[in-house]
């Protein structure tokens, strides 16, 4: 898999064609995707307005990348913090990092919405920032919406916008039957 940054760069060049320039997004979504591949997709394609002929309007892929960029800088910058931490922790002797942390091994993935057309409307990096503070708060997120704050339950994702209590690893085979026939629709940009 391509870099982020490389494949970003690709994404904003006008010399490329325009689907190749789709496929590069492609990339970095692979890369780095809070809401999971196919909600952060259609999340990102809906945003920046990604017209179904790309040539209609080609910076739309620039505002899609941009948007991505700016939520995983912040993300990153959570990163270092807590590897910083870890390195600390460390040699100070504490070789076991706390199960309250285990979100920052997800590479990203905090906010995953198993129907990729429900997810979160704001803009990513305001909805990555909550999700962070809602974590380091301490606060339940099998009861209290980390994206949102409504309350919720462990079994079923978050009625008001999408986000699944139970994280990444939440198996809800129900819901991705009823919804993967949509995927095809919006790769194609013929869906919003
Ligand atoms: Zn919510």
């Amino acid at each position: 898999m391509s870099s982020f940054p490389a494949s970003a760069d690709r994404v904003r060049d006008a010399g490329l064609a325009s689907r190749d320039r789709l496929l590069a997004l492609r990339e970095c979504v692979l890369c780095f995707q809070p809401y999971g591949f196919r909600a952060t997709w259609h999340h990102l394609i809906v945003s920046a307005d990604v017209p179904r002929n790309l040539d209609d309007d080609p910076r739309s892929l620039t505002r899609a990348v941009d948007e991505l960029e700016e939520a995983r800088l912040v993300w990153r910058a959570q990163s270092e913090d807590y590897e910083a931490r870890r390195r600390r922790e460390k040699a100070a002797g504490r070789r076991d990092a706390s199960r309250a942390d285990n979100w920052r091994t997800w590479a990203g993935l905090v906010a995953y919405c198993p129907d990729l057309e429900k997810h979160p409307t704001e803009r990513l990096v305001v909805v990555v920032r909550r999700v962070i503070a809602a974590y380091e708060s301490g606060v339940d997120p099998l009861k209290t919406c980390r994206a949102c704050g409504t309350q919720v339950t462990a079994d079923t994702p978050c009625p008001d916008c999408g986000v699944d209590p139970a994280g990444p690893t939440a198996n809800r085979p129900e819901i991705r039957v009823r919804t993967s026939f949509r995927w095809r629709a919006v790769w194609r940009r013929t869906a919003r």
